[in-house]
């Protein structure tokens, strides 16, 4: 053990010794090489918080008929996207798995079945903000997908059961996007930052204020709120890996968000660290 490791314990997390929570808007696949305020940020938080363990990350592009877990040791570099520049597909983060932690979670989510993935990896939901936290990728890194079958609620209460992790020191990161509609995207304004339509602004602005009052029964709840969220959330992928950091929340724990900007028109980065 190193010197430093002695005078600075790893559970130098908060005060219960419990790793924080993250949910990142990871946005464009580009972020991952672009240095920009999104990919800049991301790197800040990478220093600021404790150092995990590991790093489990929920995303938005692994959606599954069940629950997954991937459980291997070394996770490949999955380049889930189409059109972009030849550099992209040459980005590889080669961090390891946790055979171990994925068992001990598919432990902890029981009675729900959860299959041992050995063929996913990690998708650029993971990477592509991974790349910018830790780009020695010095972290084990393991993924639990989304069950397509469940109901948002399912999701939230099934997030709660993951608690034990941040004990170990475990970073649970939800990457997605609070708004995220795809066909709306305003091409035109894809250099003009924080362009965001009417409903966008008012869809996040909407989704901090729940967030912040602790009403996470509106937002489980989110296709009863009314037309900016329907325009934000078409498919659920990108905003549930909220509902899993939000599950986990203690109510004590304080928030803080960053990256509170729209782009394109339709699509907004918000994100937030609990604790
Ligand atoms: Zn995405």
């Amino acid at each position: 053990m190193k010197l430093e490791d002695l005078i600075k314990p790893a559970s130098s997390c908060d005060s219960a010794g419990i790793m924080p929570l993250l949910f990142v808007g990871h946005g464009s696949p580009m972020n991952a090489i672009e240095d920009n305020v999104f990919s800049r940020k991301w790197t800040e938080i990478g220093k600021t918080l404790p150092k995990p363990k590991a790093i489990l990350s929920v995303s938005a592009h692994w959606e599954t008929k069940g629950v997954h877990v991937t459980a291997m040791k070394h996770p490949k570099t999955i380049h889930d996207f189409g059109g972009f520049p030849k550099e992209l597909y040459e980005v590889e983060y080669p961090a390891e798995g946790s055979p171990e932690l994925a068992s001990e979670t598919a432990d902890l989510l029981r009675p729900a079945e959860v299959l041992s993935d050995q063929n996913w990896g990690l998708d650029h939901g993971s990477w592509s903000v991974l790349k910018r936290m830790y780009p020695m990728a010095d972290v084990p890194v393991f993924q639990l997908s989304l069950d397509y079958s469940r109901s948002p609620e399912s999701h939230y209460l099934l997030a709660k059961e993951l608690a034990p992790l941040r004990e170990k020191g475990v970073l649970i990161l939800g990457s997605g996007n609070l708004v995220h509609n795809l066909r709306m995207v305003a091409w035109d304004k894809l250099n003009e930052p924080g362009y965001g339509y009417d409903w966008a602004l008012e869809a996040d602005g909407k989704m901090k204020q729940l967030i912040l009052a602790g009403n996470h029964k509106a937002l489980i709840d989110f296709r009863s709120q009314g037309r900016a969220f329907d325009l934000a959330i078409p498919t659920p992928e990108h905003f549930l890996p909220l509902l899993y950091i939000l599950g986990l929340k203690k109510d004590h724990e304080q928030i803080e968000f960053f990256n509170e900007q729209a782009v394109a028109g339709s699509l907004t980065m918000t994100s937030l660290r609990i604790g």
